[in-house]
């Protein structure tokens, strides 16, 4: 597919001819054929507006055309440049994490409106995976404390890096599956972007999925086991009046909001991301 792409032609042609390749295996060809060359190039996307008759090397070539064969094949942009930007973070993203999606920052938002500018709060980010919301909330809140968790221990090395690189000084890390390592039950808020998709859901064996950790993804036959292990082990660890905010699946929110009310959480409300399907819900500890 990629002998489309030629030695000595300019970087414009290149990307008509990647676009071309990426049409049938991606729903942005355009913006993935850029993210890709850029990545090559070590430049920013703004180069290769720049420098449209530029030709690329034939090393630079086959580096691209080898990219452009693995989107073909399905797998993520962010796992080919190891990049992804969240919040305006520059973040780190490997295959041991799930590629942060522009879905979340509603969860930071949502967690953002309720944190008062100055306060000390302590807060946790359960299954932090590259650290995407610890690291965006902490950033917005440098005067709160984070305790961001994950099992994989992949994750958190990731994480941590993006901490360091980013300058977010206000984190510590653990290794904990969900709430198990948790001594503390004073914490104001607990954040979790958790795997919420049904096992047997079709689209885990389809396009970018396949290539992110089923662990971060998939929750069993409805998807809600971990959504339901986290409501019951949150209000363990939250202060009285402390908040759970959680995202979910968008066939979720109802069952979600019945979970946290039957574990003794108050004013379970739920917003819509801006595809307007209900994404985020919080509640307060009892
Ligand atoms: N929003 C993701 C998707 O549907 C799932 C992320 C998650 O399970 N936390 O692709």
């Amino acid at each position: 597919m990629t002998e489309k792409l030629k030695t000595g032609a300019r970087l414009s042609q290149q990307l008509r001819a990647a676009v071309i390749c990426l049409q049938a295996a991606s729903p942005s060809p355009r913006v993935d054929a850029e993210l890709l060359l850029a990545h090559v190039l070590a430049r920013p996307r703004s180069y290769l507006y720049a420098w449209p008759e530029r030709a690329l090397t034939k090393m630079e070539l086959g580096a691209y055309a080898d990219c452009i064969d693995r989107r073909v094949r399905g797998e993520p942009v962010a796992h080919l440049t190891g990049r992804r930007e969240f919040w305006s973070l520059d973040l780190e993203v490997t295959a041991d994490t799930l590629v942060p999606r522009p879905e979340t920052e509603g969860l930071v938002e949502f967690a953002l409106e309720r944190i008062p500018t100055g306060a000390h709060w302590q807060l946790a980010d359960l299954g932090t995976g590259t650290g995407t919301v610890a690291l965006a909330v902490a950033k917005e809140r440098p005067t709160c404390r984070m305790l961001a968790a994950d099992i994989s221990t992949g994750a958190l090395a990731v994480a941590r890096r993006n901490a360091r690189r980013l300058q977010i000084p206000n984190i510590d890390f653990v290794r904990s599956n969900w709430l198990a390592g948790f001594r503390d039950s004073s914490f104001d808020m607990v954040l979790c972007n958790p795997p919420y998709v049904a096992d047997i859901d079709p689209c885990l064996v389809d396009g970018d999925l396949r290539f992110e950790p089923s662990g971060a993804l998939a929750s069993g036959p409805e998807g809600l086991d971990d959504l339901r292990r986290v409501i019951t082990g949150a209000s363990t660890v939250l202060r009285s009046g402390g908040w759970l905010v959680l995202e979910h699946g968008t066939d979720q929110g109802k069952t979600v909001r019945t979970l946290l009310e039957t574990n003794g959480y108050t004013e379970a409300t739920t917003r819509r991301d801006l595809a307007g399907h209900e994404r985020i819900s919080a509640a307060r500890q009892g």
